[in-house]
């Protein structure tokens, strides 16, 4: 069988615009649209064929395909044509084009067929995490309450195969048919039946474990595993493991909010750790190693003779690693040097001593540009 030519299917010159064609095609459709021609095979044919015609004349790429090929350059792998569309892909694909005469989608056809889909409530859990844990990621078990599958009716809500009959409201067809009169006279609207949700029947004995519901409530162990780098008010979502929904819907999705563990000796900041160095004033004179903690343990570092407290010290790709992959931030030591508060009689006297021969006079070196050096490099990192 030769196929016809999608021009004169539509009823347009081949040289029409998108426009001429998209209103050739609603005509048609309007015409030959299965609610106003119910049980007509012809119409339904015609309606299928300016779907058709209508899908490849509407894509400019198609259409040149169409226009250089015909039927048979469409029909080549990889032409992105698929043929034979159903009525409900022909809603799927195009009921927007009945929007602009009706004003609503696809006259309630498209979800004839289709069943009401519950889906379960979503859940919330914190997750409480030490640096550790951020710095390397970390696989978290939690236990959650939350609905399940009932396990006795294997969520159908029956008590078993015998225990349901067809609805009384839809008699058994899932969809309810009201006749409305429009400007292009009587119509037929289909909606999914309100009693059943479409599903065409009733339970007459419910199932003793969950009244009906198809899902009970249980204590579930989840494991979450955490990305390294995650930070404190970010949350992960789970989905499909939040609450079963109400027989065989969709399951809800199960949202984790993550919590930080104050580390006892590091201050995270972004990216980068903050530790606070104490030393003491003849080490902040004479120089000294001071043992750093990490999170891949203690590192030691070297303190130069007549470091200033305040100093920050950087130590590269010592802090935590980005959540997105880009890179690790750092670990600034900020240097304080720590000042006794109470010398013994012996101890202040060699401190008068060092201080009446001057060697504690301030002076600041005017080259060195100290405190907005490090200030700028506290701040922009
Ligand atoms: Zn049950
Ligand atoms: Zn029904």
């Amino acid at each position: 069988m030769t196929k016809k030519d999608y021009y004169e299917i539509l009823g347009v010159p081949r040289n029409a615009s998108k426009e001429e064609i998209k209103k050739a095609y609603r005509k048609l459709a309007l015409k030959y649209h299965p609610d106003r021609n119910p049980g007509n095979k012809e119409a339904e044919e015609k309606f299928k064929e300016a779907a058709e015609a209508y899908e490849v004349l509407s894509d400019d790429e198609k259409r040149r395909i169409y226009d250089q090929y015909g039927h048979a350059g469409l029909g080549a792998p990889g032409s992105g044509f698929s043929g034979g569309m159903t009525i409900e892909d022909i809603f799927a694909s195009f009921g927007d084009i009945f929007e602009d005469a009706f004003g609503f989608s696809g006259f309630g056809t498209s979800s004839r067929r289709s069943r009401r889909v519950n889906k379960g409530t979503n859940l919330r859990v914190k997750v409480k995490l030490d640096l550790n844990e951020i710095a390397y990621g970390a696989e978290k078990k939690i236990k959650v309450r939350k609905y399940v599958t009932c396990p006795a009716c294997d969520g159908t809500g029956a008590a078993d195969s015998r225990s349901y009959s067809d609805c009384p409201t839809c008699r058994g067809t899932g969809h309810v048919t009201r006749i409305t009169s429009t400007f292009l006279g009587q119509m037929q609207t289909t909606s999914t039946c309100p009693s059943c949700g479409g599903e065409g029947k009733i339970i007459t004995r419910k199932c003793s474990s969950c009244y009906g519901e198809g899902v009970v409530e249980k204590e579930e162990i989840i494991s979450i595993n955490i990305p390294a780098g995650v930070s404190k008010g970010m949350q992960l979502t789970l989905s499909g493991k939040g609450n079963a929904a109400r027989r065989g819907g969709i399951p809800g999705d199960l949202y984790v909010l993550i919590e930080e563990e104050p580390h006892p000796e590091l201050i995270r900041e972004g990216n980068d750790l903050i530790y606070n160095l104490f030393i003491s004033i003849p080490d902040a004179i004479t120089g000294c190693y001071a043992e750093i903690p990490t999170i891949d343990g203690q590192v030691k570092i070297k303190i130069e003779p007549g470091t200033q407290p305040g100093k920050i010290l950087r130590l590269r790709g010592k802090g935590l690693p980005d959540v997105n992959g880009y890179g690790r931030g750092d670990l600034l030591v900020n240097v304080n040097v720590w000042i006794p508060k109470n010398l013994s009689r012996e101890d202040m006297k060699i401190v008068e001593k060092l201080k009446e021969s001057g060697a504690f006079t301030p002076r600041p070196d005017k080259d060195d540009k100290g405190f907005f050096e490090r200030m700028r490099s506290y701040f922009n990192k």
